[in-house]
C-alpha cells in the first residue's frame, strides 16, 4: 500500500520503518500536519497516516477522497480530530490504535502528579543553581487522599488501581460504564457532581466528545473542594482553560499538571524556543508556580511507539487485503457506550 505519513518526527520514522520490515508498505514521510492545505501531498496515495493534531474535517476528507485516498490511519487512540460521519459518507475507512500502551500514559499521569505534588521540577531547577533551600517546596502525601478518576477505560483503570493499591488513596470514579473489577478492589463509582465535590485530586481519562468538552469548567471547579489538584493527560478541550486560570488565581485550585492543552495544535511537537508565542492563555498558565505542563508526551515510550507502528501497519494491511480491520472506527463510536 502507498501510504502518506503526516506529522512525522524522526522517532515516528524510526519505529514505523522497523515495523514495516515485514508488511513492506511504501511509506512516504511528510513533516507537516495534514489539513486542507497539505491534503494535496496525499495525491496518488492509497492511505494517509496521521497523529493527534492533524485536522481531518469534511473539506480535508473530501480533498483526500477526491485524490484517490481510501483509508485514514490514526497513530493514536483518540479520534476527535476526524469527522467520522464525513469519512463514512466518502467511503474512507478510518482506523486507530485503541490500546497501544495504556501503561505508558497511566505511568506518566502518576509521574506528573508526584512531580507536581512534591515540586520536583522546581527543586531540580534550584539545585542546578546551588540553591538548596527548601522554603516553598512543602508537598502533600498522596496516601489517604481522595482521587477522582473521570473515565475508567484502559488508562483510567490503571491509574485508579495504582492510586488505590499502590498509594493507599481512596478512589472515586465517574464513567458511563462501570468496571466491576475496579468496584471489587474498592473503587467507588459516583455521579459527576459527587466526584467533583469529593475529590482532592481529579484526573481526566475520558475521550473528548461533545458531552465531555469542558467537563472541567467554572461550575465544575466551583463544586470541587478548595485546594483541589487537576491532572489532564487525556485531551486539552476537556478543560475550559480560562476557567482553570481563574480558579488558580483565586487559590481554589492548588495545583495543575497538564500533558494536553485545548489549543496545543498551534504549539506542541515543535521547537518554538526562538519564536514569540502568541497564545496569551497558555503563556499565563506557564507563569503559575503550581502548574506543570508537558507537551503531549505521555504516550512516548519505546513500547508504545513500537505498538503504535505495528498496529497501524497491520490495520492498513487488513484494508489492503479487503478485510475490515478490528481497529476500525465508525461513526457508531461517537455514541456514548451504553
Ligand atoms: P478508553 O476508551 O479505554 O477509555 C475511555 C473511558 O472513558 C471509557 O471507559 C468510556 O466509557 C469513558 N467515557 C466515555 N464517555 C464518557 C463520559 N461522557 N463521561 C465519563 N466517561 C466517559 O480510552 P483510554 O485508552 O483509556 O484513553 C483515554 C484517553 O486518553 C483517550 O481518549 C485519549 O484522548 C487520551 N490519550 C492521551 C495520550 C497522551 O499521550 N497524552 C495517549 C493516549 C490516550
Amino acid at each position: 500500500m502507498k501510504i502518506a505519513v503526516f506529522a512525522t518526527k524522526p522517532y515516528d520514522r524510526r519505529f514505523l520503518d522497523e515495523a514495516n520490515r515485514r508488511p513492506g508498505h511504501q511509506l512516504t514521510y511528510f513533516e507537516p500536519r495534514l489539513d486542507l492545505s497539505t491534503a494535496p501531498l496525499a495525491k496518488g496515495f492509497d492511505a494517509v497516516c496521521v497523529f493527534v493534531n492533524d485536522r481531518l474535517d469534511t473539506a480535508t476528507l473530501k480533498a483526500l477522497a477526491g485524490d484517490g485516498v481510501r483509508a485514514v490511519a490514526l497513530r493514536c487512540a483518540g479520534y476527535n480530530n476526524v469527522d467520522l460521519r464525513a469519512a463514512e459518507a466518502l467511503g474512507l475507512t478510518v482506523i486507530r490504535v485503541p490500546a497501544y500502551s495504556p501503561e505508558a500514559v497511566a505511568e506518566f499521569t502518576i509521574a506528573l502528579l508526584l512531580s507536581l505534588e512534591r515540586s520536583i521540577p522546581r527543586a531540580w531547577a534550584r539545585v542546578r543553581e546551588n540553591n538548596f533551600a527548601l522554603e516553598g517546596l512543602i508537598g502533600r502525601n498522596l496516601s489517604g487522599r481522595t482521587v477522582g478518576v473521570v473515565g475508567t477505560g484502559r488508562i483510567g483503570a490503571l491509574v485508579a488501581r495504582s492510586m488505590l493499591l499502590g498509594f493507599g488513596c481512596r478512589v472515586l470514579a465517574y464513567d458511563v460504564v462501570q468496571d466491576p473489577e475496579l468496584v471489587e478492589i474498592g473503587v467507588r463509582y459516583v455521579d459527576r457532581d459527587e466526584l467533583l465535590r469529593g475529590s482532592e485530586i481529579i484526573t481526566l481519562h475520558c475521550p473528548l466528545t461533545p458531552e465531555t468538552r469542558h467537563i472541567i469548567d467554572a461550575r465544575a471547579l466551583d463544586l470541587a473542594p478548595s485546594g483541589v489538584t487537576v491532572i489532564n493527560t487525556s485531551r486539552g478541550a476537556l478543560i475550559d482553560t480560562p476557567a482553570l486560570i481563574a480558579a488558580l488565581k483565586s487559590g481554589k485550585v492548588a495545583g495543575v499538571a497538564l500533558d494536553v492543552y485545548e489549543q496545543e495544535g498551534d504549539l506542541f511537537f515543535e521547537d518554538l524556543s526562538n519564536e514569540i508565542v502568541q497564545d496569551d492563555v497558555f503563556q499565563r498558565l506557564l507563569t503559575f508556580p503550581n502548574v506543570l505542563i508537558t507537551g503531549h508526551q505521555a504516550f512516548l515510550t519505546q513500547e508504545a511507539l513500537t505498538a503504535i507502528a505495528e498496529t497501524t501497519l497491520a490495520g492498513l494491511s487488513e484494508i489492503d487485503a479487503g478485510r475490515t480491520p478490528a481497529n476500525r472506527v465508525s461513526s457508531d463510536s461517537l455514541r456514548p457506550a451504553a
